[in-house]
């Protein structure tokens, strides 16, 4: 048997395909911790072995760090693999076009088993390209579909999907997810935005998936029309390609104009596409304190990481997110360094499940983080604080330029006006100064000034490279 098959094996002797009720199914979602390593380690053996075998970019890591096959049979193993980042795959893909090396895929098995090609933007010269083999599309749908039960959807249930059927990964997971849960699909990410807003009203969705920007302008859009969104029959919205559906504020936004609960999903393109944060009904229900998003750790292994050393960091204490994917044929990659911060807790959650959540869901992009006047803020940070401010409206811009030196940069947040008309921009610099403890200017501007966004917003301005200019 070669290492491939051995994994896929591997894949397959824990897929529970339910129902003991639905698509709850204990083995998966409630295992003891002790018990869910097992079945982590029984996979990464397995996926370690298959990359030894059929990935040159990974053999040529793992050699390098002396490791053989067989070497990783643990999570104390899994130490030793090296850290992968996205820039690594680079120098592979120019000098092996259009695939690289780094998947185990074989011409053989993907001409024989192909589903799709994914490809990532970006400023190098070639795109970066993922191919998936109908093994993966199974996974994939399978974890979407557990994640979209653990959201609440049920089968029948008519869903509006807004994320766009292009590049988006997200959409096609969600999609293969919502199918094998039974669920009819509208797939309304191509359509005008006027025309999504006005097919609510006659298909009733009970499940609208989108980013949380374009949730709250889809909304606004319905009651522009002259309908009530919250009294439309939503009652899920599952939101993913933004963290506002961890971020307090922006989800009692959500909440209040749908009438609905509202779910964060989150994953990454080059490791982990299915579902790899996804939250329970117990912490969407909460109506305070920070949301924690499970991580499906039966089918990947998660690692918080100092950006620096490397080095674990207590559970409980924030660092970037290493993610190992135990599932997939194509794309089994050990310990890639997502960028994104995250802060882990794995005491008992009220949804019985043993998966760990991650505390306030994606924290930001190590990149996207600024240092000012000392302290650390996270683009979630200023969200946080600003929609927490009764009264205003929902769009905002933070505004970043480079002060009288490192560390005393400026800091601009222009807000659209709300319901509150007595809120002058005094009032509100001085309630953000207590709420992120530092001056910022506040610049109050009327609404719809600011440009809506159908899908990513982008909130967040860095001018700081613009100095002098
Ligand atoms: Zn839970």
């Amino acid at each position: 048997m070669s290492a491939r098959d051995r994994f896929l094996a591997a894949v397959r002797k824990h897929l529970y395909p339910g129902p003991e009720a639905g698509l709850w199914n204990a083995a998966c979602e409630a295992p003891s911790r002790a018990r869910l390593r097992e079945i982590q380690q029984e996979k990464l053996a397995a996926a370690f072995d298959y990359l030894f075998e059929a990935s040159p970019f990974y053999r040529r890591r793992f050699e390098e760090a002396g490791l053989a096959p067989g070497s990783i049979r643990s999570l104390d193993d899994l130490r030793r693999v090296p850290v992968t980042r996205k820039l690594d795959w680079i120098p592979d893909i120019e000098a092996h076009p259009p695939w690289g090396t780094f998947s185990p895929l074989t011409e053989e098995r993907w001409r024989d088993h192909p589903w799709m090609i994914f490809s990532t933007s970006g400023t190098t010269r070639r795109p970066r390209l993922f191919r998936h083999t109908t093994h993966d599309r199974d996974l994939w749908a399978w974890m979407n579909a557990r994640a979209l039960w653990s959201y609440g959807v049920r089968p029948g249930e008519i869903a509006l999907n807004c994320f766009y059927y292009g590049a988006s990964v997200a959409a096609w997971g969600l999609h293969e997810g919502l199918v094998r849960l039974g669920c009819p699909v509208v797939p309304g990410g191509a359509m005008p935005p006027e025309r999504r807003a006005a097919v609510i009203p006659y298909l009733r969705p009970a499940t609208i998936l989108g980013t949380p920007s374009g949730l709250l302008t889809l909304g606004r859009r319905v009651q522009e029309q002259g309908d009530d969104p919250a009294a439309l029959g939503v009652r899920t919205l599952v939101c993913a390609g933004e963290p506002g559906a961890a971020v307090g504020p922006t989800k009692r936004r959500l909440e209040a104009l749908w009438g609905a609960s509202v779910h964060d999903d989150f994953g990454c393109t080059e490791i982990a596409m299915a579902p790899l944060g996804y939250t329970c009904r117990a912490e969407a229900g909460k109506t305070d304190g920070e949301v924690g998003v499970h991580l499906m750790e039966d089918a990947v292994i998660v690692e918080v990481l100092d950006p620096i050393t490397l080095e674990p960091v207590p559970v409980g204490q924030r660092g970037t997110l290493v993610v190992s994917n135990l599932y997939s044929e194509a794309a089994p990659f050990l310990r890639f360094d997502m960028g994104d911060w995250i802060q882990l807790r794995d005491d008992p959650c009220a949804c019985g499940r043993t998966h760990a959540r991650a505390v306030g869901g994606l924290l930001g992009r190590n990149d996207h983080c600024l240092k000012i006047k000392g302290l650390q803020f996270f683009p979630s940070t200023f969200e946080d604080a600003i929609r927490s401010i009764d009264g205003l409206g929902d769009e905002y811009r933070v505004e970043v330029r480079a002060g009288a030196a490192p560390g005393r940069e400026d800091l601009e947040i222009i807000v659209e006006r709300g319901p509150d008309v007595a809120l002058t921009e005094h009032c509100v610099a001085s309630r953000l100064r207590g709420l992120i403890g530092i001056t910022v200017a506040v610049t109050l501007v009327e609404p719809g000034r600011l440009p809506r966004s159908d899908g990513k917003g982008v909130r967040f301005v860095d001018r700081r490279a613009e100095a002098g200019r």
